[in-house]
């Protein structure tokens, strides 16, 4: 829960009358720091019992410290908080009334600002969801120069200091702009040395010490704006190390009352790199860097490792992905840590925002509809996307979407494998992806041996995705491994059906067509093998062309599957308490 209020009166008082920029050396000693007039400190600070005799000295020396700061340092474009046009926060009525939660949410990259893939999207959408289940939350997340502008120029600019980050006591700045959406709160933790790239992720070089310093400042930023939450819920190792500062560091500030949750979004990024290198950047202790913590290999530190084990609570985006990481051939190493923690972790599948995905309302769809006009209408969604990317026009051909990072989790080489045999004159794919330029190449090779039946979309386009998942009739995911998997949860949302390998999320949201009960979601093969996806891609076109009002069917029964927030924001409400 918040601070109470004459707790949280008497800290706002002590850091007020804290120097602007007193580097945060070790949260530990500046705890230490506030509780007694100490020597460490440059400037003195006030005594507790002074400065509540004189709150409004304190106030307005307070008020030019931000002000001053924000001259100093505000990054161009940072609006000074009183004059910033702030976007009012809609009260939102909670849907229900189990106890209310704060919850800080910390990650790397969320939509609309930054988003790489699916992380992205369950950054924005949950808090989103968590609102309407009686939570505060506030997005903690890096401000990148790639943030559009749009969002920059709304951002409020909150505060700033200095905080120490590396072993040898280096002191480097934190901005705090702000940004009120939907009844959520976002800080973006300003730092141009760090955040100066145009993607989010450069090279382990740069990322190693570029996420140490945003573990430890988006701790010191919730300190610094004196914002207790209940939960700090951490996704990914690029916020792991939140949970090892929060125990070691910040162990005695009023921060350290919180639980940690560290979600993993996709096991295969660590976050390794040998240990001189990570203790250096982070400053942590010694001791955190054992066998059972951040070491791996002897020689070597693994951040979501550290992150794992510090936290109060794992979860994965799956209950199969949950089962699947704690054996050798899914654990990406750190089985044998994950079995030993198997008590604290569990699988919570995704869902999408009903707002974003939404045939009915969606502005990029030529054609918009509903589970009742859903046949007429995505012919009509078809024939325009076959003109927008130089098809052959014609609905009656099947048309199968693919919409991917094109890496080697998702299962690409399978589908490269057999594509002459998928392409067929009643048969067009469509492939919307970047990535490796392996596979870019090999589907180009592909657009150009099948014109007018492939087209490969070399690109991340937002506004595309949504006309092929509304023009598309399948949608293959076949992944090698696949945490959740958003796409074949927007897919079957477009009425499109899915083509899924059985693992993790897939498994879990998408129940395999059953010919004789005339029940599933979607088409499945479960061993890694092309043969199968091929065999899965043949029930599906043997369907489509021989049974179509099963395969109708098929598609009302997708549009109203239920794969909003919903049920899944009510699950992590659940632990929230349970932690709590
Ligand atoms: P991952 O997080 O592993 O990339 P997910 O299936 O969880 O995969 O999420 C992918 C998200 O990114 C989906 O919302 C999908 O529509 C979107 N996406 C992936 N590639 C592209 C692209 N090239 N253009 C537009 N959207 C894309």
């Amino acid at each position: 829960m918040p601070a109470d209020k004459s707790e949280k009166t008497a800290a706002v008082k002590k850091t007020a009358a804290e120097p602007k920029t007193a580097p945060v050396k070790n949260v530990k000693a500046a705890a230490e720091t506030k509780a007694a007039p100490a020597k460490k400190t440059k400037v003195p600070a006030e005594p507790k019992a002074e400065a509540e005799k004189k709150p409004k000295a304190v106030k307005a020396k307070k008020t030019e410290t931000v002000k001053k700061a924000a001259a100093e340092a505000a990054p161009v474009g940072a609006v000074p908080v009183e004059s910033a046009p702030v976007e009012a926060a809609p009260v939102e009525e909670p849907a229900e009334t189990t106890p209310r939660r704060s919850v800080a949410f910390i990650g790397s990259e969320c939509y609309p600002f930054v988003k790489t893939g699916g992380l992205g999207d369950v950054m924005y959408a949950l808090p989103k969801a968590l609102v309407k289940h009686n939570c505060d939350v506030k997005v903690i997340l890096p401000r990148y120069r790639c943030i559009p502008w749009e969002y920059q120029q709304k951002m409020v600019y909150r505060g700033a200091f200095g905080m120490d980050l590396c072993a040898d006591g280096r002191s480097y700045y934190v901005g705090i702009m702000e940004y009120v959406w939907d009844g959520v709160v976002y800080d973006f933790i300003d730092n141009e040395e760090f955040f100066n790239s145009g993607n989010p992720y450069t090279n382990l070089v740069d990322d190693i010490p570029k996420y140490c310093y945003f573990a430890k400042a988006a701790l010191a930023a919730l300190n610094y704006m004196d914002w207790i939450p209940d939960i700090i819920h951490c996704h990914d190792w690029q916020a792991a190390l939140v949970p090892v500062y929060l125990r070691t560091l910040f162990d005695n500030t009023k921060l350290s009352r919180a639980r940690t949750i560290l979600t993993i979004h996709n096991l295969k990024f660590q976050g390794v790199y040998n240990i001189p290198t990570i203790k250096y950047w982070s400053g942590l202790p010694d001791y955190v860097f054992n066998k059972d913590a951040l070491t791996v290999n002897w020689v070597d530190a693994n951040m979501l490792k550290g992150g794992l084990t510090y936290s109060n609570a794992i979860t994965t985006v799956s209950p199969t992905y949950a089962w699947e990481i704690q054996t050798p051939a899914y654990g990406e190493n750190l089985d044998p840590h994950l079995r030993y923690h198997a008590g604290k972790l569990r699988g919570i599948v995704n869902g999408i925002d009903y707002d974003i995905w939404n045939p009915q309302t969606d502005k990029n769809v030529p054609h918009n509809y509903g589970a009742d006009d859903v046949l007429e209408k995505k012919k009509a969604n078809k024939r325009a996307l076959q003109e927008e990317l130089g098809l052959q026009v014609d609905d009656g051909k099947l048309v199968i979407g693919l919409i991917s990072r094109l890496t080697d989790q998702k299962g690409l080489d399978l589908v490269n494998a057999i594509m002459p045999q998928i392409v067929d004159e009643y048969t067009q794919v469509v492939i919307l992806g970047t990535g490796d330029p392996m596979y870019e190449n090999s589907f180009r090779y592909y657009e150009n041996a099948y014109r007018g039946s492939v087209c490969s979309c070399i690109m991340y386009d937002e506004a595309r995705s949504h006309r092929i998942y509304a023009g598309a009739d399948a949608l293959l995911v076949p992944s090698r491994f696949e945490p959740c998997g958003l796409t074949q949860l927007n897919a079957m949302r477009y009425g499109t059906i899915p083509i899924v390998r059985e693992t993790g999320g897939l498994k879990d949201t998408v129940e395999p067509y059953n010919m004789f009960t005339n029940t599933g979601n979607g088409f499945t093969f479960d061993r890694y093998d092309a043969g199968l996806l091929l065999d899965a891609i043949n029930r599906a076109k043997t369907l489509y062309f021989e049974n179509r009002w099963c395969w109708d069917e098929m598609v009302r029964r997708d549009m109203d599957k239920d794969v909003s927030w919903d049920s899944s924001a009510a699950q992590y409400k659940e632990l929230y308490l349970q932690l709590t």
